[in-house]
């Protein structure tokens, strides 16, 4: 896998949708097969060594010997070398993680250490090709060719594999691309996984030449009743069409339930229902992305609460809601976004925000069923989220002419902090590089989504 040296570039991820043919599907499906043998020897040999000679065997030895063990293994030269690589530097990094954790442990920190573990199939669904571009009598030339079909659709030039067909629903400057994973998810659909180098410096100056214009700016309330409410008095709803969705998954979830597990009929409903999770999630990620990117289009400062969701969703009956809401991952979203389109996010301290009258500053208690904010000083009568969106573009104005531009503390939400457009305080999620297409990566979690900073 790549390494990205200079401090000033990253990696952005994006996920585009793959067509194998019946063929590249087997090619596939195989690969992963002998991939997954492989991960297992490869952890295995270094178990062994370990027992027998008190020793660690390294990611370049075991690199070294894969010539031998094609001879042993032929199966293994089906696949591309790189990828096989790649799998054994998976296995480094297994082990590289297991004893970094050993280290904190010792030092005192609370945390689960684990062995790395033998993988069954199941869990090796994905594969990687390191690199995209080599160099060749001082020129780079492509190891992967993206060939565009028209303007939905592009064929990715596998080694070894061909043509995959990817709709390309949004541009990628390919000259900048540093590796492809292919997954296959649990519902049987194909994804394709394609980093890209990004250089912060680049886009800090575009950034600070567009924040040097006149900006605009909004506070942002995230709601039970609308999703989110600006002051600029948009009122954006909680996309009903998941709620739809949902109800047919709890359906199809009650029929999976009455299947024999194994039977040719279980395996069939889980698949739908494996189906129907993927549609929700990318239908609930094709939703925030828009909005996201609508926010980051038209305003230069957004302001949002720094909301402690997780502890929201413990405690409060309106955990659904939010999680279904996608709070998180709006955040996140708009976050990232912010940094690409020079737009700067803050995140502020959410006290007293629904309470205090935006237009006379006076406290105005209210309980959750109170839609209407009633100034009993000033007379104003305004909706309450709006009312609250207006006091946090104020907070937002005030967090940044207090002088502390830049990312508030929010750990809280355990994803990335409130996005800041000056050097140094600058905050994108995390540059895991490791499977790009893992669902922790701006994968799912917290909220659904989040991670190495994955643009779609
Ligand atoms: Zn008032």
């Amino acid at each position: 896998m790549s390494r990205v040296k200079e401090e000033s570039k990253f990696l952005l991820t994006y996920k585009f949708r793959a067509y194998p043919t019946v063929l590249q599907e087997y090619k596939l499906e195989n690969w992963l097969f002998v991939l997954c043998w492989l991960y297992n020897y490869a952890l295995e040999e270094r178990k062994k060594v370990w027992k027998e000679e008190e020793r660690t065997v390294s990611y370049s030895e075991q690199q070294n010997n894969l010539p031998k063990l094609k001879k042993k293994e032929p199966i293994l030269k089906f696949v591309h070398s790189q990828v096989l690589q790649d799998t054994l530097r998976r296995v480094d990094k297994a082990f590289q993680k297991f004893f970094h954790d050993l280290e904190r442990k010792k030092k005192g920190e609370k945390i689960k250490v684990g062995y790395p573990k033998k993988k069954p199939i199941a869990k090796c669904k994905s594969l990687t090709f390191p690199q995209v571009w080599m160099k060749q009598k001082g020129k780079l030339v492509p190891i992967i060719k993206l060939e565009k079909e028209n303007n939905r659709f592009a064929y990715l030039h596998l080694p070894k594999i061909g043509k995959l067909k990817i709709r390309l629903h949004r541009e990628i400057d390919w000259t900048k691309a540093k590796t492809v994973t292919v997954k296959r998810e649990p519902s049987g659909n194909w994804y394709v996984c394609v980093s890209v180098e990004v250089d912060l410096d680049q886009i800090l100056k575009e950034v600070e030449e567009k924040v040097e214009k006149r900006a605009k700016a909004v506070g942002i309330d995230l709601g039970v009743k609308h999703l989110a409410v600006t002051s600029e008095k948009e009122f954006i709803e909680h996309p009903k069409f998941l709620q739809k969705l949902e109800k047919r998954l709890k359906r199809e979830q009650k029929k999976l339930s009455r299947k024999e597990k194994g039977s040719i009929n279980f395996e069939k409903r889980r698949k739908r229902v494996a189906k129907i999770h993927e549609r929700i999630k990318n239908a609930r990620r094709d939703f925030l992305h828009k909005l996201s990117k609508y926010l980051v289009d038209n305003y230069d400062l957004i302001t949002f609460e720094n909301l402690d969701i997780p502890a929201l969703i413990e405690n409060n009956r309106l955990a659904k809601l939010i999680l279904d809401a996608g709070w998180g991952t709006l955040i996140t979203f708009v976050t990232y976004k912010a940094v690409m389109a020079g737009a700067r996010v803050v995140r502020v301290n959410p006290a007293y925000t629904t309470q205090i009258c935006s237009v006379c500053g006076q406290k105005v208690p209210k309980t959750l069923a109170d839609r209407i904010h009633k100034c009993p000083v000033c007379g104003t009568e305004l909706d309450r989220d709006y009312n609250a969106s207006v006091n946090i573009l104020r907070k937002g104005f005030t967090h940044l002419t207090g002088g502390r531009v830049g990312a508030t503390q929010t750990e809280a939400c355990g994803e990335g902090n409130g996005g800041a457009l000056l050097k140094g305080s600058v905050s994108y999620p995390s540059l895991k590089q490791e499977s790009p297409c893992g669902s922790s990566g701006w994968g799912d979690n917290p909220l659904p989504e989040v991670p190495s900073v994955r643009a779609e």
